[in-house]
């Protein structure tokens, strides 16, 4: 027997006469919804461990060992409680596996699953009237307030949204008015990063046999998974969870907004608090997290800064995935077209490992495949680990592997500029983030990757493309400083970025924010525009080969 179910077996009480919850894998908090208020000793809690799910796509390996030990933490904890546990494992969809146990149990309940793949495996449940959804008590605001935000048909922007939630709210505000005068200090916190003041280390996580057992269970089944499974970095205990959040606060949130926008080799978290993974299944909670750091005395730089990125784009994100069903309907009323099956970002072709996904299944398909530019590329191999040359793509996506986490800018500016730049499709390079990353949820990876990384979605809610050419990743990086390229020399990104804006140019025409790069790019001569498209075809290319770039082979000018 297991040493997990050995210990849920110690502790489970008698689960006769309860009523029963079913709590997915990114609701694991008993401080809100009916695991909250009502009797523990009354309750009892379904909990799905399914192969069915990590096998559709091939998810890092600290990931998959994150949710497994944070789900089996959360049994052990539920049970100390008084509160019964159903531990559930099988290798189907979750209205298969849920249904025998409804069947047995009566109707379940369950707070609105987050992700959309989850919603649509359990509608037949629903219909069945084997399980009622209950609203999920772990956002900070609602789809009304989100509506209200944009009512007359003005357009999604995220500045708006968290004006209104401010206000209504009163975080950050005093006698009607944003504390400090204005309610956004981002222009302030731009800082590069020079090594001082020094970088706090992120916490470790104590091993138990409980993650020692999923650590050992992720490396013989998901053998063929990528990414470094690192034990001691698994905030798997609601303890571990509260350990990371002290540290944030005490290590992290001075300084947070300064050094927002900077990336170092030096340090892959700098004063990041890396508790995304936590918010998103519920191990923290956002108001928790929220109302600490309003309550702290920090620069407004720092405290408005970390409040505008979880009250903020983190709920604005949420609505904006639920007003549009995960993409699948935009607001004029068009229907992107859709992926019949879930994406491995091609991850198959290149490692040449058989993983065991991409299966088809009925009712989850790929998700949403919008492109506003027309770009379709393949994912270069670069991105699962083989050099490109490029030293600040290789650094990024080596942390990736490593740890299963990265900052904002590394995401955007970086591994999204350069698929973009690229011409990589919106939808391959979202699956990639999926993936990768221990806190990607289809309901903020998606928004996240089609609409601001990649402008899969045109203006739906961001103003402009977030590209650029070498000069920014100079000036906010000490990357340059270790690459075969020179960032004022001969750096292929910067010729990336203009063969991007030639053509696209068509498409941007008309957006205020793009006019002056255009206006730079009319005044560019012929010849050296046409020495862009040489090398961007050099560039994607020798990628698309699986090769590595040399400043030697580089198209002459
Ligand atoms: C291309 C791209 C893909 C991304 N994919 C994801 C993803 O799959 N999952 C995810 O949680 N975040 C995603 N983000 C947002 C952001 O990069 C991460 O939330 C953040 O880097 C997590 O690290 P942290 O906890 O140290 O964040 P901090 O910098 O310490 O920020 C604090 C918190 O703010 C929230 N937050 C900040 N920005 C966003 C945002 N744009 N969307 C949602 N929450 C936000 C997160 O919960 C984060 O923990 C993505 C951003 C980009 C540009
Ligand atoms: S020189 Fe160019 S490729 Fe090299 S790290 Fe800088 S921006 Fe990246």
């Amino acid at each position: 027997m297991s040493v997990f179910r050995r210990e849920l077996a110690d502790r489970q009480p008698d689960a006769s006469g309860r009523r029963w919850l079913f709590v997915p894998y990114d609701q694991l908090s008993d401080a809100v919804g009916p695991l909250s208020r009502e009797d523990p000793n009354e309750l009892g809690i379904v909990l799905v461990e399914n192969l069915w799910k990590p096998k559709r796509r091939p998810y890092h390996r600290q990931k998959l060992a994150l949710v497994l030990a944070s789900l089996r933490h959360f049994a052990l904890e539920q049970a100390a409680r008084g509160v019964a546990v159903r531990h559930v494992s099988g290798d189907a969809p979750y209205a298969k596996l849920l249904e025998p146990v409804a069947r047995e149990l009566g109707p379940l309940r369950v707070m609105e699953p987050a992700e959309r793949e989850l919603r649509a495996d359990l509608a037949p449940l629903v219909r069945k009237k084997l399980l009622e959804v209950v609203p999920h008590e772990g956002w900070l605001t609602t789809q009304e307030q989100f509506e209200e935000a944009f009512a007359g048909g003005r357009a999604w922007r995220m500045d708006a949204f968290y004006r209104l939630v401010r206000q209504q709210s009163g975080i950050l505000m005093r006698n009607g008015k944003p504390l400090g005068g204005k309610y956004s200090f981002d222009a302030d916190n731009r800082k590069s990063w020079s090594g001082k003041p020094p970088a706090p280390k992120p916490p470790r996580f104590p091993l138990d046999p409980v993650k020692e057992e999923v650590a050992k269970l992720v490396e013989s089944v998901f053998s063929a998974h990528p990414g470094r499974l690192d034990p001691d970095d698994l905030p798997a205990t609601a303890s571990d969870a509260k350990r990371a959040w002290r540290f944030a606060k005490r290590h992290c949130m001075e300084l947070f907004g300064p050094y927002e926008d900077a990336m170092s080799r030096r340090s892959r978290t700098l004063f990041h608090t890396k508790v995304s993974a936590l918010l998103n299944n519920l191990r923290l909670l956002p108001a928790t997290v929220v109302g600490d750091v309003a309550a702290m005395k920090l620069p407004l730089s720092s405290q408005e800064g970390f409040i505008r990125q979880v009250l903020g784009w983190r709920e604005f994100m949420h609505h904006v995935h639920v007003a549009t069903d995960g993409f699948r309907r935009l607001p004029d009323g068009s229907e992107p077209p859709v992926a019949p099956a879930p994406g491995d970002a091609g991850y198959g072709r290149w490692s040449g490992k058989k993983w065991r996904g991409g299966r088809a299944v009925a009712r989850i398909d790929g998700g949403a495949a919008p492109s506003a530019l027309e770009a379709g590329e393949p994912l270069p191999a670069a991105f699962w680990g083989e050099a490109s040359g490029l030293g600040c793509l290789d650094q990024v996506v080596s942390d990736v592997w490593e740890t299963g986490y990265g900052h904002h800018i590394t995401r955007l500016m970086v591994l999204s500029n350069l698929g973009t730049l690229l011409g990589v499709s919106p939808r391959q390079l979202t699956d990639w983030f999926w993936v990768a990353y221990t806190d990607a949820y289809d309901w903020v990876v998606e928004p996240n990757v089609l609409g601001m990384g990649t402008f899969g979605l045109g203006e739906l809610f961001v103003t402009k493309p977030y590209v650029s050419g070498a000069a920014y990743i100079d000036r906010m990086s000490d990357y340059c400083a270790e690459c075969a390229f020179s960032p004022k020399k001969d750096c292929p990104i910067t010729s990336l970025y203009w063969s991007f804006l030639d053509r696209n140019q068509q498409q941007l025409t008309g957006n205020p924010r793009v006019a002056m790069p255009l206006r730079s790019l009319a005044k560019r001569p012929a010849a050296r525009r046409d020495h862009d498209r040489r090398v961007t075809e050099w560039v994607r290319d020798t990628l698309a080969a699986g090769k590595a770039l040399r400043p030697e082979d580089r198209p002459e000018e």
